[in-house]
Formats: structure tokens, C-alpha cells, sequence
């Protein structure tokens, strides 16, 4: 006998739980089986030192991709904030502050910095254009999969050259004319995306990490981020849907009539699955070929600070850290990590960002520690694909870890270790993550943050797809962040894949 359902979702982070809670709306019976104890997957908040009353976003961090209407759609109180600074950078003894707001501070910055009059002006042109594009390219995302053509004609032929068409290489050079300035917008072509300036996949994550909302503006999830795991998770219990934790599925067959998924323990029967999980651990379930991706590249560190460190270009620490800190990211200095790195070296000099998330939201942290002054600090290094860790994996980690650090400690007074607060054991309070630990615990594929590499998200003008879910089995849906627009804490994977099942549904009633 098998426990049976309309949908089985493989695998309850975020985007699992918003597929399942969109269709218990709509009045589905709904299980959703996840392989840990915990539910979450990337979007778990945790006390992830002994003793020590900080709850950190163990994973992601920042919300920019989430659009509104999920949370009105689903009533959830999950809040997020802006930042005042958008991104602080130093370099020697000056460094470049750039607020949320382009106003006179962040232009004069620009200006003096660089030393260019026009530079600023570029900047500021070349923000108006992406938001011009992410207003027109954000409100499709919860819709069926536009094509091409569609897009091309929305935008416009100038922004489609541009942003679409030309390497980002091109285009930054274009626009701007300093190597610093150039590699701060950069950045967000290489967040969890091992590519050079002028690859497709570096143009692919650019978009998408500016056109969330229609603004693409990463806000701090109030109170961490898992507050919207426990958000899911209540209203997933008040529509009653079953949730199954410590069920780690072994295999899933597609019989024509229904779809069977096998547990360690348990089988049950649905007659739709969407796979909360990557398109990679899906394949493995369906005995398929797994699909080729990129290799995770980054190494994650969450530490806790008893004080934010003072900086050697004399910026007020509360001002550098609360927006993100570009370490050692101008263009050149990214592009060099990439070659050597792609060469299987440890890049001699690692770019990283980090953000400190207490400056913004302290309510993560107890009373007691907030008076004391603590703070959060969050460390994403770029260029460090999974390959780095294969062979000596630990000696691996302590050297791009070290070598992590001492690219901040170069522009600090106070070295980030004299910083640091200690656990209940004395142990200084750092958590470092490598892709290969990322895919150990929440099954990230290769440590890949997106569960693969990032499509534009539009299909081409022959594709069959109508939400970017499907997959070759009638009754089997992507709904995870390896769906067409799914990557990033966004939900939409599982959004669209909810959709598509319940038009399914509807069909083989
Ligand atoms: C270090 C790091 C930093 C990041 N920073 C940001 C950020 O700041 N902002 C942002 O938007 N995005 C960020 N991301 C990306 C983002 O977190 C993910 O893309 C997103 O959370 C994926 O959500 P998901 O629900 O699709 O999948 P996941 O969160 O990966 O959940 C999949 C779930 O499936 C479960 N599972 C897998 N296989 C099985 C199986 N066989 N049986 C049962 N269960 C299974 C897993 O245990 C997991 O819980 C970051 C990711 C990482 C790792």
C-alpha cells in the first residue's frame, strides 16, 4: 500500500514549500518529503556557534529576487530592509562609497576616486538603463516563460544589444573607464558563477541579479532568513499539508498512471512531483543522465565579531560594513583570479564581498550581545570553484581561507581575528563552507548555489516549454532554483512549477 497524493514535492527548501502551499490553496492533497531533519535547504537561519546567541543566515543572506507578490499571494510576515550604503570599497588608503540612493556622496566618491569628471555619469546612466530593462523583464517572471522575441521587442533593440547580445566585457568597457569601478559592477555577473567578464554565464547572472522586483535592490531579510522557512512551514501546517522531515528519497518512477517515489523507509504515490531538489539529484532519482553544470564558486564564511574593525582609509566601520564591502574587486584583479583558478592555482589574491547583517537588523542577535556591541559579519569569496577543493580538500580550505582573510586584513587597522568573539569552548566564532561541504549538507550540485547554470529567463522562439518547469516526464516538474527563472531566494521555481502541475492536474483529472 502506498500513502498517495496529488503532489510529492522532492525536497522542502523555500521553493519546495511554495510550490506545496500554493497548491494546498487550490485545494491539493500535499506531501513534501525532505532528506534532512530540517527543512530550509539554503535558507536556514541557525546558532551556528555553541554559546553564542547569534542567529545567523547560515546560507543566503540578502532577498532581491523574492517578488511581492509571493508573499501577498501566500500572506507571509517576512519583511526585509534596505540598506543606506549600497557598496563600499577600499582600495589603499581612499575607497569608493556608493549609497543605495545615487546621491551627491556616492557621485563625488566616484569622482574623487577616480579622478575621471564623466565616470559618475556613467554610472548613473548605466543603473537607469538596467532598471529600464528589470521593469520591463521582472512583472513576466511569475508568468508563463516569454520567448526571445517577446523580451527583444519589450526592451527595446539599443538595451537588447547591450545587455543581451554584447559580452558584459563589452559593455562595462563602454560605460566606464576605471578598473575599479568596472569590477564593483561587475561583481554581480560572479556571485556563485565561475566565468570571466566576457562569458555568457557571467551576462546570464548579471541580469538576474539586477532585475528582481523590477529594482534589484538586495534588501536584509528581517530577523534572518529563515524566518521564511518558519513563514512556509506555519502555513504549510495550517492548510495540512503532510511534512515529512528525515525522508531521503531513493528513486522515482513514472509508471504513466501515477508517479511512485521510494524513501529509505517509505513509498508513497502521487499523481505529480515537483522536484524541490537540483535537476541533477533528480536525474540520479529518475535514472537519468545528470545534466552538465558549472561548478559551485565560492567559499562561504559567517563569522561573529565582539567589534566591527576600523579601516585603514579611516571610513566609519558602521558605514563600510553595512552595505556589501568589495574586497579586492576591480576588474583586473577578478579577471586574474579567473585565469588562475581556472588553471586549478588558488588565486594569489581571492576577490571576496562581505556585509555585516546586524548593522541593518540586529533583532538576529540577544539583547545581551546587541548592548555589548557584537556584530555578524558575512564573507562570500568569488573564483573558488569546487575544483580548487577536489584533491586535499582541507589543506585547500585553510589556504583560500587564509588567504581570504588576509586580503581584508590589508585594509584594516584591527586584524578580523582580533575581532572575533569566541563560542562556549573557547573556538574562535568562523564557520567556513566549501562548495564540496555546501553539496554534503544541503545537496547544492557541486556547491552550485543556482543547482545549475542560470538561463536567461526567456526561451527561445521554438521551445515548447509554457513555465520553464517541465521536464521530459508528463508528471514531473522542476520547482526548485534549477528551474528556467528559479535561482536565488526568489520562490518563483516554485511558483511556476505549482502552475504547471495544477494545469496537469486539471488535465489528467
Ligand atoms: C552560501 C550561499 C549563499 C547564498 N546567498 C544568496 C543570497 O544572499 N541571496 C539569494 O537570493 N540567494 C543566495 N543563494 C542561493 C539560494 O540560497 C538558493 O538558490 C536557493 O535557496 C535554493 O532554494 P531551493 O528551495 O530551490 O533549493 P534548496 O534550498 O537547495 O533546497 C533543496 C532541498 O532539497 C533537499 N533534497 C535534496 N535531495 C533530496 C532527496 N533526494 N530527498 C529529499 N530531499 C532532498 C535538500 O536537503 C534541500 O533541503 C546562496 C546560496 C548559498 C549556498
Amino acid at each position: 500500500m502506498f500513502e498517495s497524493f496529488d503532489a510529492v514535492i522532492v525536497g522542502g527548501g523555500h521553493n519546495g514549500l511554495i510550490a506545496a502551499c500554493y497548491l494546498a490553496k487550490a485545494g491539493k492533497r500535499v506531501a513534501v518529503l525532505e532528506k534532512n531533519s530540517e527543512f530550509g535547504g539554503a535558507t536556514a537561519s541557525v546558532y551556528a556557534f555553541s554559546g553564542v546567541s547569534a542567529k545567523l543566515s547560515r546560507y543566503s543572506y540578502l532577498v532581491a529576487l523574492l517578488p511581492d507578490q509571493i508573499i501577498a499571494d501566500l500572506n507571509l510576515n517576512f519583511k526585509t530592509l534596505s540598506r543606506k550604503v549600497s557598496s563600499y570599497t577600499p582600495h589603499s588608503k581612499s575607497g569608493i562609497l556608493i549609497n543605495r540612493i545615487f546621491d551627491d556622496e556616492s557621485r563625488s566618491s566616484i569622482s574623487k576616486f577616480t579622478g575621471i569628471s564623466h565616470e559618475a555619469d556613467a554610472w548613473q546612466k548605466f543603473y537607469n538603463r538596467i532598471v529600464e530593462f528589470a521593469e520591463k523583464v521582472a512583472p513576466t517572471m511569475l508568468r508563463p516563460l516569454p520567448t526571445e522575441s517577446e523580451i527583444r521587442e519589450m526592451v527595446g533593440e539599443e538595451l537588447w544589444q547591450e545587455l543581451v547580445v554584447q559580452p558584459l566585457s563589452e559593455t562595462l568597457n563602454k560605460y566606464f573607464s576605471n578598473d575599479v569601478v568596472k569590477g564593483i559592477v561587475l561583481t554581480d555577473g560572479l556571485i556563485g558563477t565561475f566565468a570571466s567578464a566576457a562569458e555568457r554565464a557571467a551576462s546570464i547572472c548579471f541580469l538576474y541579479h539586477l532585475i528582481g522586483n523590477g529594482n534589484g535592490e538586495w534588501k536584509v531579510p528581517v530577523g534572518g532568513m529563515g524566518i521564511l522557512v518558519n513563514e512556509l512551514l506555519a502555513l504549510a501546517k495550517s492548510l495540512g499539508i503532510t511534512l515529512l522531515p528525515n525522508s531521503n528519497i531513493q528513486k522515482i518512477v513514472d509508471s504513466g498512471e501515477h508517479v511512485i517515489v521510494e524513501t529509505d523507509s517509505n513509498n508513497f504515490q502521487a499523481s505529480v512531483v515537483i522536484a524541490g531538489c537540483s535537476p541533477h539529484e533528480l536525474a540520479k532519482l529518475i535514472g537519468d543522465q545528470p545534466p552538465k553544470s558549472l561548478d559551485g564558486s565560492q567559499l562561504k564564511m559567517n563569522m561573529v565579531l565582539t567589534k566591527l574593525p576600523r579601516l585603514r582609509s579611516g571610513i566609519d566601520p558602521k558605514v563600510a560594513f553595512s552595505g556589501t564591502l568589495h574586497i579586492d574587486e576591480s576588474y583586473q584583479q577578478l579577471e586574474a583570479a579567473f585565469e588562475a583558478a581556472k588553471v586549478g592555482q588558488v588565486p594569489s589574491v581571492i576577490p571576496a564581498e562581505m556585509y555585516c547583517h546586524t548593522l541593518t537588523d540586529p533583532s538576529i542577535l540577544s539583547d545581551e550581545l546587541r548592548e555589548a556591541g557584537f556584530h555578524t559579519l558575512t564573507v562570500f569569496a568569488l573564483h573558488t570553484p569546487a575544483s580548487l577543493f577536489d584533491r586535499n580538500h582541507d589543506e585547500s580550505k585553510s589556504l583560500v581561507s587564509a588567504r581570504v582573510l588576509a586580503g581584508l586584513n590589508k585594509y584594516l587597522i584591527d586584524p578580523i581575528e582580533s575581532c572575533l568573539a569566541v563560542d562556549a569552548t573557547g573556538k574562535p566564532c568562523v564557520e567556513i563552507k566549501t562548495p564540496q561541504e555546501l553539496e554534503r549538507e544541503i545537496g547544492l550540485p557541486r556547491g552550485n548555489i543556482f543547482h545549475g547554470d542560470l538561463e536567461f529567463p526567456w526561451k527561445t522562439n521554438d521551445d515548447p516549454r509554457k513555465w520553464g518547469v517541465e521536464t521530459k516526464s508528463p508528471r514531473i516538474f522542476i520547482g526548485g532554483a534549477g528551474a528556467v527563472r528559479g535561482g536565488g531566494v526568489s520562490g518563483i521555481g516554485g511558483h511556476n512549477a505549482a502552475m504547471a502541475a495544477l494545469e496537469r492536474l486539471t488535465e489528467i483529472k
